[in-house]
């Protein structure tokens, strides 16, 4: 059977961008983020293939976690928003994870728990993002809370940036201080950077780095800065499932929002919403099919998009059409549908196929 969508995943690729990660932080353990199924890619591939190369895995579920253990990870999973009830704790515990601390009810179900694997605790703080975190005021307070219990030894500080991404933002540096001036002078290890910060602030990347998007060999700061050291892991493909000409005045699609100011040849493409193929994509926006860039024209429809293949030579029912990759990056199909690449590699369905590429051994 022909597959409408396939998501092939370069392995060898992403173990070559979590080397190069390495090259450029020596001195510190990649947790590698894999929440949301590896940012699009499969987590039980991308982890199966990353562990001999990372101390740990983060992610944000139970079910995430659940679903490394089951894939035989043994290496450390951090469950980066922890738990909130007693029976989730009790799985963490059988799932032997270690667990960010982010405020003083998880600390409390923790040290009042019979939590049999002693976890790592990642204790966090919130230096000015506001999203989660122990304020600056109570976060000595948890460490000092934490001291006292079988918890202690290997607590990590840890914060998170919001404007990594921008570099020149001024809150990087607020946040940096604040973090700095609550963990100076202690002997835990620490934890603050994300893709962008790893790349933008080496000063940054303490203990542990918390590599994501980089992984996947997508840039955090977007098209404006792609990073020529790292290969895009996944490329999704799809085929030419029809093709006709159409005549100046000619409307294309739902809406009939796009009308032709010439004669062209269009493309009819096997992808649409109902994919992860965002709506939001813009005529204009580029795909790639026999060599050569083409423009997507008309609505993004459920199951199709259609392309103006006017300038491509020989275009055949049942060519590849890839979407983003190798060719096309993925920042800039993201730029062309006002979100981010975040969005997109997250954003595939179920229906969409998955070809793993396997470094060689
Ligand atoms: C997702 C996440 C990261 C990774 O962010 P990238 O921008 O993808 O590198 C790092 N730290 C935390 C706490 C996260 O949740």
């Amino acid at each position: 059977m022909s597959k409408r969508v396939t998501a092939r995943i370069n392995l060898a690729a992403l173990v070559n961008n979590c080397q190069q990660i390495q090259t450029i932080a020596p001195h510190s353990n990649i947790l590698a983020m894999v929440k949301a199924d590896a940012y699009g890619h499969g987590e039980s591939e991308v982890a199966n293939v990353l562990e001999p190369y990372v101390a740990g895995f983060g992610v944000a579920t139970l079910e995430e976690a659940e679903a490394l253990r089951d894939a035989g990870i043994n290496s450390s999973i951090v469950l980066l928003e922890g738990f909130n009830f007693p029976h989730e704790l009790a799985i963490a515990d059988e799932l032997r994870l270690d667990l960010v601390i982010h405020h003083r009810d998880q600390l409390e179900l923790l040290l009042s728990s019979s939590f049999n694997a002693v976890p790592k605790v990642w204790l966090k703080l919130d230096s000015g993002m506001h999203r989660l975190g122990f304020s600056m005021e109570s976060w000595p307070a948890a460490l000092e809370r934490l001291r006292e219990t079988r918890f202690s030894a290997s607590a990590i500080c840890m914060s998170h940036l919001a404007c990594a991404d921008e570099p020149d933002h001024a809150l990087n540096e607020q946040q940096v201080s604040a973090f700095q001036s609550v963990v100076e002078g202690l002997p835990n290890a620490k934890s603050i950077a994300n893709s962008a910060a790893i790349l933008s602030r080496p000063d940054l990347h303490f203990q542990w780095i918390r590599p994501g998007i980089m992984l996947y060999g997508v840039s955090p700061f977007g098209v404006q800065r792609v990073l020529s050291d790292y290969e895009p892991v996944m490329t999704l493909l799809a085929s030419v499932i029809a093709i006709r000409k159409v005549e100046v005045g000619d409307a294309i699609g739902y809406g009939a929002s796009y009308v032709c100011s010439q004669a062209k040849r269009i493309a009819t493409v096997s992808i649409g919403y109902g994919d992860g193929y965002p709506r939001a994509a813009v005529s204009g926006t580029p795909c790639f099919i026999n060599g050569q860039r083409c423009e997507i024209v008309g609505r993004v429809s459920m199951d199709m998009i259609t392309v103006d293949v006017s300038e491509v030579a020989d275009v055949q029912l049942g060519d590849q059409v890839e979407l983003w990759g190798e060719n096309i990056r993925v920042e800039e199909v993201a730029e062309f549908c006002g979100t981010i690449a975040y969005e997109l590699l997250t954003g595939l369905t179920g229906r969409v196929n998955y070809q793993y590429l396997r470094p060689p051994q």
